[in-house]
């Protein structure tokens, strides 16, 4: 398979074509990006990389940090985690507090915001120091240490953050969040701070494609069927209400963020970082999207 050749002539033809979407107005650092920027980076398990565009420059992952702290509590807690959330595709806003009511706090899925908050709240409770030791976490899997939270941003999201805060309030209310709902909330905008390149957004999530191992040193992130069920929750909730539209034209499993960032796994092969601003109406990167769908047409390779 001639990924690079294959690559080059799909990231072309998706740069060439019409750049549609809007940029996220969340907060300005996001809404400040160029929207005419666009990278993509392929690791494969057999040491093949390919890189293309603005595959080097930095972007604020956002939800696709949520993979990561889903990882680290899947960890430590295995399965247990599930008696304080589900596998469900919500069918609803990511950021919806609706069905909380009837569900009694137990948010659908760990990468809707409330169960990204619901996992915050685990690792506050089994960590001694949460972002200090999320950090280290992060940096051990991607063999990165220059990995950070970004205060800016951090600190932009606590300033409109009052969904977030209603959400984490309101699973308190039914007992579903252990500790102060001021301290969730600050891990989990921290956690949406984080930054990476293409690159650097491939290679972390190479574990994936390894069956739970890292690639850089061969150690366990999690084991094989903790990673085949990672996989499977990205696979059926990681792209907001177009998770079902993600897998009939990709057929992958991925994460995308609200910064523009899509990771896609194509487990036992490789691991993809795509960027590019601009998001559809339901809030995932318009040419990560294009270009995604056009890599696994044209290399006949998908999971299905
Ligand atoms: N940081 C955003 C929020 O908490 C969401 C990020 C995303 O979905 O990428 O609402």
């Amino acid at each position: 398979m001639d990924y690079k050749k294959i690559i080059t002539r799909v990231f072309n033809e998706v740069k060439a074509g019409e750049n549609q979407g809007e940029v996220s107005g969340y907060i300005p650092e996001l809404a400040n990006m160029n929207p005419e920027m666009f990278g993509v980076y392929l690791t494969s398990l057999n040491h093949l990389e390919v890189g293309m565009g603005d595959c080097h420059e930095k972007f604020s992952i956002q939800s696709i940090a949520k993979v990561f702290s889903l990882t680290l509590a899947y960890r430590i807690l295995g399965e247990k985690i599930w008696e304080r959330l589900g596998v469900e595709p919500s069918g609803t806003a990511f950021n919806s507090l609706v069905q909380l009511e009837t569900d009694k706090g137990i948010p659908r899925n760990p990468f809707i915001n409330a169960g990204a908050l619901v996992i915050c709240d685990i690792l506050i409770s089994q960590l001694k120091n949460p972002k200090t030791e999320f950090l280290a976490f992060l940096r051990e899997t991607t063999g990165n240490k220059e990995l950070s939270y970004s205060e800016k941003i951090a600190t932009a999201e606590k300033s409109v953050g009052y969904r977030n805060v209603a959400l984490c309030n309101f699973i308190k209310s039914f007992g579903n969040i252990e500790n102060n709902p001021e301290a969730v909330t600050d891990f989990y905008f921290h956690l949406c701070s984080i930054e990476m390149n293409c690159e650097e957004l491939s290679k972390a999530f190479l574990f994936l494609a390894n069956g739970g191992k890292t690639m850089h040193n061969n150690q366990p992130v999690v084991n094989t069927s903790q990673a085949k069920r990672i996989n499977a929750i990205m696979q059926t909730c990681g792209f907001y209400d177009e998770s079902g539209e993600f897998t009939f034209k990709v057929g992958l499993p991925g994460k995308s963020g609200i910064g523009g960032g899509i990771i896609a796994i194509h487990p036992g092969k490789y691991s993809i970082g795509v960027w590019s601003p601009r998001l559809n109406e339901k809030g995932n990167s318009h040419r990560g999207m294009k270009f995604l769908e056009l890599l696994t047409t044209e290399t006949k390779l998908s999971i299905f």
